[in-house]
């Protein structure tokens, strides 16, 4: 990396940033594509979050992400909001244009894309999301605008099932929706997809799954977010049972390519070798 006057900063803001692996994926596009940028972590306190934007301003730094917690709290410092974003009601990627910090949301493209490129179409499906946090949100959303038939949320927490299930059927009133308990899972086997969107799997509680996947049929296919470890135990039980897996690695690489694609106005010329990526990331995870 051959850093001068003249190399563009991007970045990543939240808390705690540590261990992100956005570093690694935009670095790695930046420098496969001959782009004189450099991409950094942040670690920004709550109270300090206005004055950082304020300063990025000054600095004129061109674009950056925003991580936990501040995906929905950054949305009333910014000039304008994206319509995906504010349909999925949080933001993880800034463009400054024209004196204005733009918001846009990548995570549910991201997820998406993970299953097109996987070959799973989205349209008519019925898909059970587990879990109802920031991930979930984003996905159910982005499924439901997708075109997804039926969408069941289930969750530890009841009450957040129920908000997220409430906010898809005001916003794609033609689909069905239904919540439940997390404990309930095995009620609703009839289903194409099974996303996991609960943090139960990832590291350090690597033996831990969030339901039982031998009650689906094999014709399921099961999908997880959690990319540390890469292959979750519940990715691995279901391969055992021969189902199609997708893991939240990749659904993590194409967020960051879309961002990258907001950042710079285009739509093929950015050139990334997916599987590369995946290959070095890897010695950063497991
Ligand atoms: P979050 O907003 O904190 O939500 C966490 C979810 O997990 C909630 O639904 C929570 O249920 C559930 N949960 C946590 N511990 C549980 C337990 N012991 N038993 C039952 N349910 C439990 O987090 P998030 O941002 O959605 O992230 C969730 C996971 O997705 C994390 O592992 C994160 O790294 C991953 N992720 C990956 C990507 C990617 O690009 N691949 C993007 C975003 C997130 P309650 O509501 O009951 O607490």
């Amino acid at each position: 990396m051959n850093i001068n006057w003249n190399t563009q900063l991007y970045c990543l803001i939240g808390n705690p940033i540590e261990k992100s692996l956005s570093p690694e994926i935009h670095n790695y596009i930046f420098n496969i594509n001959n782009m004189n940028c450099i991409y950094m972590c942040f670690n920004v306190e709550d109270n300090d979050l206005h004055q950082v934007l304020d300063t990025f301003k000054i600095l004129g730094i061109k674009g950056f992400n925003v991580t936990i917690p501040y995906k929905i709290h950054i949305m009333k410092y910014l000039d304008e909001i994206d319509e995906e974003a504010r349909l999925l009601g949080a933001v993880n990627t800034v463009k400054y244009l024209d004196g204005k910090f733009i918001g846009y949301n990548t995570d549910g493209a991201g997820f998406v894309k993970s299953l097109i490129d996987s070959g799973i179409h989205i349209k008519d499906k019925k898909i059970l999301v587990l879990g109802a946090g920031g991930g979930s949100h984003a996905i159910s959303m982005k499924l439901a605008q997708s075109g997804a038939k039926k969408i069941i949320i289930l969750n530890r927490t009841i009450e957040k099932s129920k908000k997220l299930a409430y906010n898809i059927s005001n916003k794609f009133g033609d689909i069905s929706v239904e919540y439940d308990d997390l404990k309930s899972f095995s009620q609703y086997t009839d289903v194409d997809i099974v996303v996991n969107c609960t943090s139960i799997g990832m590291y350090p509680d690597t033996d831990e799954v969030p339901i039982d996947i031998s009650i689906f049929s094999n014709k399921t296919v099961v999908c997880d977010i959690i990319y540390k470890p890469i292959k979750t135990k519940f990715l691995k039980n279901a391969e055992k049972k021969n189902m199609k897996i997708i893991g939240g690695m990749d659904m993590l690489i194409n967020q960051a390519i879309l961002s990258q694609k907001i950042w710079f106005s285009v739509d093929k010329n950015i050139a990334i070798n997916i599987d590369e990526i995946k290959g070095f990331l890897h010695y950063s995870v497991e």
